[in-house]
């Protein structure tokens, strides 16, 4: 680890506020470990509401300049942003996986956050208005602004997509930034900030905090400046962001949450392509993915054949030194997090049985892990792990499986495996979920699509031009002649 920190040096640990980073005003610092090694990465500086209140204040500032700036020249600092991305993509790998242990060989978070900044740039231009000329003596024009100052709270497990996902729709519609990255993986969000202020971004455009989520993540939520946020994380958190919102200033408020996806495979299914699918359903990026593939029901006249294909597809990951370019799968983020899911391990073992997998007690690695036999309201069958396991239950027909499918509070991701169209397109809507990929788990890529959950897996859409939505407000000028 050592010779990739050195390669790093020095890695930037101080918040970024008015275009400038300094230190903590409370002199307050937390540290990132490496998962793999639980040696300490860097000692970052945590914002407490002092600094949370300067960013929010800078921001407020730099917003009318910013807005009226237009959005083509918005577009060419985002351009130029996705550039220095795309020259500095190793760093970023190398980051990301100090702060979460991910593989380096399943890094494509680069190109995606790269793409991200240019996609916005060139496509801001086409989120307008309407004109009215229906009542006669009044042209009635619909104009869509930017709400100001946009809050954004993000999660550890794909913290660079996540950042580049929120803030480019943001900039690219005129809004001014405050993001404050998860505690357990700051660096890449600190990196960008120092790639933001090479390219030239006016100062307060975009202010990045490290912190927990008191004071650092609630002061934002709560703040009467912030007049939207963007948040990324557990659902309990979510509703603690739905009612700071509600408390404060009714800010604007888009959730994407947690999940508990279902994966189905009929009886007609291509068995070997759905295993395999269903496997890097669960097992990628540890299964710490909001749309893990986590519960999975298979017709009962196939069970046993697509089960040889799927113990086989989990077994065979390659685990262990995410710094290897062979290693498929990395540990869990962090103690808390092993514990959390070896927690669920023990359940399950308790209340049904350990197909394949487990914990190998090394380190924080949880293997990809199969469980049977649990009943539909068990807490593993309902509850969001965020680990490499995943419940297989047999179904006999497609009501009985819509049925098992819909039982749950969460509704961000669904599959189904089948070559019958008709039945995909039965099943696909009846599932009630924000996405479902028909012979396909996740991740599908959203780029092109909207991305978000229903029930309590969030509110709002990401995603193409459904991103730029969450930063504009609409108003109506009445011009009467
Ligand atoms: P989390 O809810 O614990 O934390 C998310 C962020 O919120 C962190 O930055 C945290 O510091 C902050 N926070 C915590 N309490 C806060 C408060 N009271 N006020 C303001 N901010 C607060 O989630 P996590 O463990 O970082 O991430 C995992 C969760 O995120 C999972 O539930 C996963 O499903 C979800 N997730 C959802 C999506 C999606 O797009 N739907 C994507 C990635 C992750």
């Amino acid at each position: 680890m050592a010779a990739v920190i050195k390669s790093l040096e020095p890695i930037e640990t101080r918040l970024f506020i008015n275009g400038e980073f300094r230190e903590s005003s409370s002199g307050k610092k937390f540290d990132v470990i490496y998962p793999y090694t639980k040696e300490v990465v860097a000692k970052v500086h945590e914002a407490d509401v002092q600094d949370v209140n300067d960013a929010v204040d800078a921001a407020e500032i730099a917003f009318p300049a910013w807005r009226d700036l237009g959005v083509e020249k918005r577009g060419e600092y985002l351009r130029k942003l996705s550039d220095a991305i795309t020259e500095n993509m190793e760093d970023l790998a190398k980051l990301e996986t100090l702060c979460i242990g991910r593989p380096v060989s399943q890094f494509i978070d680069g190109k995606s956050a790269a793409g991200s900044f240019k996609f916005y740039a060139e496509h801001a231009w086409t989120v307008q208005g309407t004109a009215s000329t229906n009542t006669p003596g009044i042209l009635k024009l619909t104009v869509r602004e930017p709400y100001g100052v946009a809050g954004m709270i993000i999660p550890w497990n794909f913290p660079l997509v996540n950042f580049a996902g929120k803030v480019a729709p943001a900039l690219a519609a005129g809004n001014t930034v405050v993001l404050k990255s998860s505690e357990k993986a700051p660096l890449t969000s600190l990196y960008m900030a120092k790639l933001i202020k090479k390219v030239g971004f006016p100062p307060g455009v975009v202010n990045v905090v490290s912190g927990f989520g008191a004071p650092t993540g609630s002061t934002i939520a709560e703040h009467m400046k912030v007049r939207s946020i963007s948040f990324t994380g557990s659902s309990l958190t979510g509703q603690k962001i739905h009612a700071a919102s509600a408390k404060s200033n009714l800010k604007h408020v888009l959730t994407e949450l947690g999940g508990k996806s279902p994966t189905i495979i009929c009886d007609d299914a291509d068995l070997e392509a759905a295993a395999g699918s269903a496997m890097f359903g669960i097992q990628f990026n540890s299964g710490q993915v909001c749309v893990a593939s986590s519960r999975l029901y298979v017709h009962e006249d196939v069970k046993e054949k697509f089960m040889v294909y799927f113990q086989a597809a989990m077994a065979s990951v390659k685990m262990g030194d995410p710094f290897s370019p062979e290693t498929k799968h990395g540990p869990q983020i962090d103690e808390a997090q092993y514990n959390r899911v070896k927690s669920y391990l023990e359940l399950a073992e308790k209340e049904g049985k350990l197909v394949v997998g487990g914990n190998p007690d090394d380190g924080f690695f949880i293997k990809p892990t199969i469980v049977e036999g649990l009943a539909d309201d068990s807490r593993v069958m309902t509850e969001e792990i965020f680990g490499p396991v995943v419940a297989v239950q047999t179904f006999k027909t497609e009501e009985e499986v819509i049925a098992k499918a819909n039982n749950t509070d969460f509704g961000l991701y669904a599959s189904v495996f089948t070559k019958n169209i008709d039945r995909a397109i039965r099943i696909s809507k009846a599932l009630q979920a924000g996405t479902v990929a028909v012979n396909a788990t996740s991740p599908t890529g959203t780029k092109d699509s909207a991305f978000g959950g229903y029930k309590m897996s969030g509110s709002g859409r990401e995603g193409w031009l459904y991103s730029i939505e969450n930063y504009l407000q609409t108003k109506s000028i009445l011009i009467k002649s």
